[in-house]
């Protein structure tokens, strides 16, 4: 499955800025040849040429490149600061402010919810102070004028908002059902690959673990299926517990996780899966008003900087496999860097 794909918000922005900056460059170049030749308004025609060349600037740039946030902000704040100064400056006849409608859509779009909100709050009062301070805005009587702009305004403005807000979180819930075990809602193979590959872009000082659940058949045997599943939801939540924020954990197997701990060091990763082994031995789970007893085997090896991910999931599985054969209930972490073996016993 193309991880990409799952991240439809970046792909969806990243389409609508670029055809914003070709469409708004267009314009903009219009609107200027108009306000420098036509109009006489020197400044505004200026600020649209630069605009206009910003926009075909940042296009260009979005054919080659992944945006950065400050792009779409920048484009926005830009273009609403040339529609209130033009709302000021040039006569109500020339309905120059009917671009304010068009501005909240474009928030939304471009930067989601929270932003949506505050430029759009932003352009309303710039806007409002900008026609109210005008001296005449005939041929319109300023009360119908402001009343039917704040109307129209508002509506578009919730209609933008309810939007985004439902394609944000449908677009999480389908994410989610992708990337998340639905039993203990640790991350799934394709998560981890995602984690991975794009989000540990960053690889230095990180230590991979590949953890299995000691005679889980047998848990499974005494106590049904039920509460097997319900330790296994206990099992994920005490390896989050010990986990610190640059850490994640996915569910790879049956009773079997791997976990990154990145940014680390070696002593650091050898006590989270110490703590993590130890929490899980201790634990006693009441499931069902049943005591079930659990333990746990941990491989960890520390990432040398070249393996992919499937050959770092494979040495720490060999020494999970090393942690079996010694005895179960235990860590076993080999440090190739320093060229140390340390086996952690219970
Ligand atoms: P070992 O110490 O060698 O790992 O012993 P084990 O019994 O844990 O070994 P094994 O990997 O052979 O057994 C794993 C068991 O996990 C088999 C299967 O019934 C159980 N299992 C796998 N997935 C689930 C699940 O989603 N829910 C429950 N309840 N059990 C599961
Ligand atoms: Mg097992
Ligand atoms: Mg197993």
């Amino acid at each position: 499955m193309d991880i990409a794909a799952l991240n439809s918000t970046l792909a969806l922005r990243s389409r609508v800025l670029k055809w914003m900056c070709l469409c708004l460059g267009v314009l903009s170049g219009i609107f200027a040849v108009f306000n420098l030749l036509i109009n006489d308004f020197l400044i505004l025609g200026a600020l649209e040429v630069v605009f206009s060349v910003y926009c075909f600037g940042i296009y260009f740039y979005i054919t080659k490149h992944v945006f950065k946030l400050w792009q779409p902000v920048s484009i926005c704040t830009f273009v609403s600061l040339l529609v209130v100064l033009g709302s000021y400056l040039s006569s109500v006849y020339n309905a120059l402010f009917v671009w304010t409608l068009v501005l909240p859509v474009l928030y939304y779009l471009l930067l989601g919810k929270l932003w949506g909100f505050g430029l759009s709050m932003s352009l309303a009062l710039l806007q409002a102070i900008a026609l109210i301070t005008k001296e005449s805005v005939a041929p319109y009587s300023p009360s119908n004028l402001g009343l039917n702009l704040a109307f129209s305004y508002v509506t578009i403005w919730v209609i933008a908002h309810v939007f985004e807000t439902s394609r944000a979180s449908f677009s999480k819930r389908l994410e989610d059902l992708a990337m998340l075990d639905p039993l203990t809602g640790a991350g799934n193979r394709l998560a981890m690959n995602q984690y991975f590959e794009i989000e540990l872009s960053d690889k230095e000082n990180l230590y991979t673990m590949v953890m299995d659940l000691d005679f889980f058949k047998k848990v499974n045997d005494e106590f049904g299926h039920a509460i097997g599943d319900s330790v296994l939801i206990e099992v994920t939540k005490i390896i989050k517990s010990q986990l610190t924020k640059e850490g994640a954990v996915f569910r790879i197997g049956g009773e079997e996780f791997a976990i990154f701990v990145a940014h680390s060091s070696a002593s650091e990763a050898a006590n989270i899966a110490e703590n993590i082994r130890h929490t899980i031995e201790n634990n006693k789970l009441i499931i069902a008003e049943q005591l079930v007893s659990i333990t746990a085997s941990i491989g960890v090896i520390a990432y040398s900087g070249n393996e992919t991910l499937k050959q770092t999931i494979k040495a720490a599985d060999d020494r999970l496999y090393q942690a079996k054969n010694n005895g179960r209930n235990q860590v076993v972490f080999n440090d190739p860097p320093q060229g140390k073996q340390l086996n952690q016993a219970s």
